[in-house]
């Protein structure tokens, strides 16, 4: 049990074991426990020092779940488990300063970063005709379209809060491309089944604002902005379930 490769292993230390071990060296018993381990066998680094060394380890080990745990907390919303709005404003943040960083000195070659929001169309009566506990199915539900349909590099979508979610693309330079993506993932909400408690098939639909930096936006907040004004154009003007792009000239 105590061979050298489980002692170097700290996915094989037992916390208990060590703290119990602490406990009984200190209460005297160590020599007993010492001859016990010796018996099966111990590695060269056995005795208190090995023993505190170990306990470490394995606190370690404990601490360094805790800290990933904490990780996910941060970064994750809890409801749809897509990246939070904290999380995907940071990362994004700097993908825009690095983008301007690097056009000062490369004109021609520079991704695009493009940024659309996605809000699910009169949540609210859903809402109110299902509840609210179906109204948090529907949106696990989007969520997981959404996710599967951002696959992708540089692709990634976070909840923005309620129902409205924001996405970001990186080095997908083609309007063409772009709205490929988000027509698609529109299609994939529209064609949902979402049962309600009493069996009925919930309609849902989402509308889209999107833009990129090849509108100028300098900034991520400034990308947001723009692909609001798509979003509210496709809201209020084109009649919702459909996907807008921010022009300069609308
Ligand atoms: P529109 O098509 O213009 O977007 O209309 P809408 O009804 O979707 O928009 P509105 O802003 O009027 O309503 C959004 C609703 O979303 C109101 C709010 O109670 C609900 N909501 C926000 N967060 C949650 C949530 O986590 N769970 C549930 N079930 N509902 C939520
Ligand atoms: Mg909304
Ligand atoms: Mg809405």
């Amino acid at each position: 049990m105590f061979s050298k490769e489980i002692a170097s292993s700290s996915l094989a230390l037992p916390t208990t074991i060590f703290i119990k071990y602490n406990e009984v060296m200190k209460e005297g018993f160590g020599d007993r426990i010492r001859r016990f381990v010796d018996n099966l066998g111990t590695p060269q680094k056995f005795g208190p020092g090995w023993t505190s060394e170990s306990t470490q380890v394995a606190a370690g080990f404990e601490s360094k779940k805790a800290i990933e745990k904490l990780k996910a907390l941060a970064t994750i919303d809890d409801l749809t488990g897509l990246e939070n709005i904290r999380s995907f404003k940071e990362r994004m943040e700097k993908a825009f300063i690095s983008l301007y960083r690097v056009e000062k000195h490369r004109t021609n070659e520079t991704p695009v970063i493009s940024i659309a929001m996605g809000d699910i169309d009169n949540f609210k009566l859903i809402n109110d005709a299902y509840g609210h506990p179906t109204g948090d199915r529907v949106l696990q539900a989007v969520a997981k379209v959404l996710k599967d349909g951002m696959r992708g590099d540089g692709n990634s979508a976070a909840r923005y809060g309620g129902e409205e979610f924001v996405f970001g693309f990186i080095g997908l330079d083609e309007d063409k491309a772009l709205k490929k993506i988000i027509e698609r993932i529109r299609e994939e909400i529209e064609k949902l089944q979402i049962r309600s408690d009493d069996g009925k098939i919930i309609p849902v639909t989402m509308s889209f604002g999107v833009t990129s930096t090849k509108n100028d936006a300098q900034t991520l907040d400034g990308a947001i902005r723009q692909a609001d004004a798509a979003l509210s154009k496709a809201k209020k003007t084109d009649g919702k379930n459909c996907a807008v792009l921010f022009s300069t000239t609308a």
